[in-house]
């Protein structure tokens, strides 16, 4: 296949790098900031890759869709809706970002709706909802996920303003019983390892409507999925989700460890990995990377088929 070749050469042309890699998280300031991998996984499941599409990085803001899939699988799309608004913030992904009166976040992009989400997942304490969380990104990668302990404890150390945010929403009543446990789950979320093949996948799996191109397993409800892809398109990218529709044109989410998800529902998931991020937290290889694919593809999701 010419594809793996086709996607090489997108990486050896992607630019010259710039910015920086995220500093609010000791582990991920140190990260090799030269790192580079591009993966393609189709919904009929083939995966053509490029560069260090083995490398295992933090999954970090990745995990939104993702468990805000999981808490509207297991609440229902009412009982969530109450909780986590799907506005656009336009704002960056830690903005204070609640709605005054009610402290409902805009959408569970951002750092306020995801740790809301988190604190939805149904389970019997915060060990055993956190199995569930792992246990169901695994599923959507297709291999039994582990957390890295070292990045959760350096976001733990420095965890201010997230820790400002869930306490925020605890006195809001939209995160009940402890919000130091609603934190935590949304900090260890984020600290799940994956490299680019397994976002591939998950986000093919969105691609195909839910269900796993390779396990053939349905791991997302139909529409629960839909509002999942819906709610990426207009906030995945946070405040530079506009930039990214008219560009790039497909729902997609982006982590501060670089990592970038985008899928095209029918047809591919894509993900990327560079560290170095733009001012709005987005991998800066990453975003062009995917401006690329979508010019030479015809990935554009307003482009007639
Ligand atoms: N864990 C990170 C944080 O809360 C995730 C943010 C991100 O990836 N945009 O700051």
């Amino acid at each position: 296949s010419p594809i793996p070749d086709y996607l090489a050469e997108v990486l050896d042309n992607c630019g010259a790098d710039s910015g920086e890699r995220a500093d609010h998280i000791p582990q991920l300031a140190a990260a090799d900031p030269d790192l580079l991998g591009v993966a393609v996984a189709t919904v009929s499941g083939s995966l053509y890759t490029a560069g260090d599409t083995d490398v295992e990085v933090s999954i970090q803001s990745v995990s939104k869709p993702f468990v805000y899939a999981l808490a509207l699988c297991d609440l229902g799309t009412d009982a969530v809706d109450a909780k986590i608004d799907v506005e656009p913030s336009g704002d960056a992904f830690n903005e204070i970002s609640l709605d005054p009166r009610t402290g409902r976040p805009s959408n569970p992009m951002i750092n306020a709706g995801a740790i809301a989400a988190n604190g939805l997942v149904t389970g019997n304490d915060p060990g055993h909802r956190f199995e569930r969380v792992l246990d169901f990104v695994s599923r959507l990668a297709g291999r039994q996920l582990v957390v890295d302990e070292e990045v959760y404890e350096s976001e733990m150390s420095q965890v201010y303003r997230n820790r400002a945010l869930a306490n925020l929403l605890r006195s809001h009543d939209i995160v009940s019983g402890d919000p130091e446990d609603a934190l935590r789950g949304y900090i260890r979320q984020c600290s799940i390892l994956v490299n680019c093949k397994d976002l591939a996948m998950m986000a093919a799996t969105l691609a195909s409507g839910g269900v796993h191109p390779i396990s053939g397993e349905r791991v997302v409800g139909a529409q629960v999925n839909r509002r999942v892809l819906s709610v990426m398109t207009t906030c995945g990218m946070y405040d530079a989700a506009g930039d990214w529709m008219t560009n790039v044109g497909i729902p997609a989410k982006s982590g501060v460890s670089g990592v970038l998800i985008g899928a095209l529902p029918g047809q591919v998931g894509v993900a990327s990995f560079s560290p170095r991020l733009d001012p709005h937290g987005n991998s800066v290889r990453g975003v062009r990377i995917f401006e690329r694919l979508s010019e030479d593809m015809g990935m554009h999701m307003m482009e007639p088929p």
